[in-house]
């Protein structure tokens, strides 16, 4: 085990310094910044701490670009498609800048931290004024300050990745909020380049975590997502054990909190008292997003995820003997290299045995660095196109089969809003994550009402306020 790095109290109050004097800097009206966000939870995340940092040193906030007199993007490695968007978008932003020369555009997160990456921003588009990776992501007030000063081209993808507490974080409006208690992932799957984007696996100390949860009740929020490559390796670093499920617990008796959920969790390192403690713990939801990613032992060996289906299954049998009503999500990659036709029957057989709620897939998508991009496709990509239709046919079919066993159920739905696609209805979430709308007044926005289940689509259900 090695000691988890943390950022100094003074490097902190460096950057704290740093912004105070951006801020001073501008006179008249303030500047206006646009953060884009690509990707996961832990990216969304990562950006209220950036436009937390924004706002401190005086920027007000924009979501047209021809406004913005700051663009930054946020962005994720995952997979290609994500990387081309972002590429497209830059592009775009070069007529913009040679209209507006003084606006600045920056480039960070996951794709950024690639040297690879990187360089070609550096060589390609050359109207990016900023490029910083995921573990510099603290020093951003020092090297937005370094841009505007100098007006030359910053770059900083240096650095280990450490957790840095103590920054502003600007919390998106409403009742719900994301609380990031770990960063980076020590596992190494063969098709994921997380590990190398963000570092070895750090986790918060519990007292930060809880004083978030607490001012976030504070503030009015009720319902916390508790973040983490994968939360069930929380504290492993510190040497502790079994810490996620204590933290569970003391997020449970925080005041004001309603609803605790939190993702993800690797099947390898799921433990008895996680499920034990979610089980007791009545503030937590009853969901669980596990992801499996293939059903055949083959294809789970060499994307080197450490556990079985049967293992996998075992986890789902004891969790529902503990919850007998808890929703159960996962992900899944299709076309993985070396997956042939008799795997990929497999995860059909363990969707069909499981029946998740909902699966989160994709086609596999090469990333460079890992292992697996070295890897030899076993099917043509027409194969891997109707497979991954095949699944997700049978995956509508057992989704509209649950949601359906729903219509009649009483269920508490955390209020969100208006509705976006119905007329006159209001929508929020019930415990399993799941959009129900309903007709009721725009006054019990954030609030928790009872709503009976009339009506049952795919994705959505429908019911009435009682
Ligand atoms: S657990 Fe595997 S898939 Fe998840 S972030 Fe870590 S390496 Fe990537």
């Amino acid at each position: 085990m090695n000691e988890t790095p943390v950022i100094d109290k003074n490097e902190i109050q460096t950057q704290r310094a740093v912004m105070e004097l951006v801020r001073s800097s501008f006179d008249g009206s303030a500047p206006k910044a646009l953060v884009e966000t690509y990707g996961c939870q832990q990216n969304v995340n990562d950006s209220q701490r950036l436009r937390g940092m924004l706002a401190e040193m005086g920027y007000a906030f924009t979501e047209n670009r021809e406004e913005a007199d700051l663009i930054l993007m946020n962005t994720c490695a995952v997979r290609d498609n994500a990387e081309q968007r972002v590429f497209g978008n830059l592009g775009a932003l070069k007529r913009l800048k040679a209209v507006k020369p003084g606006m600045i555009i920056g480039v960070c997160g996951c794709m950024a931290q690639q040297e690879h990456i990187a360089e070609r921003i550096r060589a390609k588009y050359r109207h990016v004024d900023l490029i910083f990776g995921t573990h510099a992501l603290y020093r951003f007030p020092s090297l937005l300050a370094e841009a505007l000063e100098h007006r030359s081209r910053v770059v900083d993808i240096s650095g280990e990745g450490a957790i840095a507490e103590g920054l502003p974080v600007k919390y998106d409006e409403g009742v719900k909020a994301f609380v990031s208690i770990m960063y980076g992932c020590n596992n190494f799957c063969s098709y994921c380049v997380v590990p190398y984007v963000r570092g070895r696996e750090r986790s918060r100390l519990a007292e930060d975590v809880l004083a978030e949860v607490r001012e976030l009740a504070r503030r009015g929020v009720r319902e916390v997502m508790l973040l983490g490559q994968n939360v069930n390796s929380y504290g492993n670093d510190r040497g502790e054990t079994d810490a996620f499920a204590e933290l569970l617990r003391r997020v449970n008796e925080v005041e004001g909190i309603e609803r605790i959920r939190f993702m993800s969790s690797h099947p390898k390192d799921l433990s008895e008292s996680l499920l034990l403690a979610m089980s007791q713990c009545p503030k937590v939801c009853r969901q669980l997003h596990l992801p499996v990613q293939s059903g055949s032992d083959r294809v789970l060996r060499d994307m080197n995820r450490r556990y079985t289906a049967e293992r996998y299954l075992s986890i789902v049998r004891r969790a529902r003997e503990l919850m007998p009503d808890i929703s159960l999500t996962t992900d899944i990659i299709v076309g993985f290299p070396t997956e042939e036709r008799a795997d990929f029957e497999d995860t059909l057989k363990i969707l069909r045995e499981v029946r998740f709620d909902s699966i989160f897939s994709f086609i596999f998508s090469p990333r460079e660095g890992t292992p697996a991009a070295r890897l030899k496709s076993a099917a043509t990509d027409e194969e891997k196109a109707a497979w991954f239709q095949e699944m997700l046919d049978l995956q509508n079919q057992i989704s509209a089969d649950i949601n359906a066993k729903c219509v009649g159920e009483v269920q508490e739905i955390l209020v969100e809003g208006e509705s976006r696609h119905e007329a006159d209805m209001l929508f929020g979430r019930n415990s399993a994550n799941k959009i129900v709308n309903f007709r009721g007044d725009i006054s019990l926005k954030d609030k928790l009402v009872k709503v009976r289940i009339t009506k049952a689509q795919t994705w959505i259900l429908y019911g009435e306020l009682i």
